[in-house]
């Protein structure tokens, strides 16, 4: 069994990543959080970018514990905020994390913005890292746009005003499993299958 660490506190993440592991019968591996790994250090996400974020995080995770290292660094893209708040998404009201506060800041700087350029992405950019110093970086992006009033209560962050391109809902209101199959961390971590096979 290889140990694959998800450089990650934020237990949904790392229950999406378990269930597309398994649901693409990768058996041979095992992924842990960091809550299952002795405490480290982490250096905060400084990079510009979404992939130069998670290799950071990657590399700090294997070169701590040894194990082979996924981190995700992810956010939303804005067209009409010229692809803002991008790597600032978590702390975009000025507080790291707050769901609420960040997607209410968001829906106001966008009240005047009309239907057409309501356009915005999901963006993941997933890095493995392994202990003989291999490094790749992938990404996946969801379109989709901008809604005018949260709605759903699934998910996590800016679920609730992201309305997947081609759905009437939003992402909030899918099923996980609907989620996975579209989201940007799912279409990264197909991305990154081919790596995560060789390792299996
Ligand atoms: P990270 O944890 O540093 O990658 O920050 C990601 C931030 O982007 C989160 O705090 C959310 O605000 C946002 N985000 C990323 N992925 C999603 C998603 O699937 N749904 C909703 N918000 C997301």
């Amino acid at each position: 069994m290889t140990r694959l660490l998800l450089a990650s506190r934020n237990a949904k993440k790392l229950d999406e990543l378990r269930r597309i592991v398994a649901a693409e019968g990768l058996d041979g591996i095992e992924v842990l959080g960091l809550d299952d790994v002795p405490r480290f250090p982490e250096a905060p996400e400084t990079e510009a970018t979404f992939e130069g974020n998670a290799l950071l995080k990657a590399r700090d995770a294997c070169a701590a514990t040894g194990l082979a290292s996924v981190a995700d660094d992810s956010g939303l893209a804005v067209d009409a905020l010229n692809g803002m708040p991008g790597v600032l998404s978590a702390r975009w009201s000025g507080k790291h994390g707050d769901d609420v506060a960040n997607l209410d800041l968001l829906l106001g700087q966008l009240s005047d913005v009309p239907d057409e350029r309501r356009g915005a992405a999901f963006v993941s950019a997933l890095a493995l890292v392994l202990p003989d110093g291999t490094e790749t970086a992938v990404r996946g992006e969801w379109r989709g746009e901008i809604v005018r009033a949260p709605r759903g209560t699934n998910g996590f962050g800016y679920d609730p005003i992201f309305r997947p391109e081609g759905s009437d809902v939003t992402s909030a209101e899918l099923s996980p499993r609907e989620k996975d199959a579209s989201s940007h961390r799912g279409r990264a971590i197909k991305a990154l299958l081919p790596h995560l096979r060789d390792l299996a």
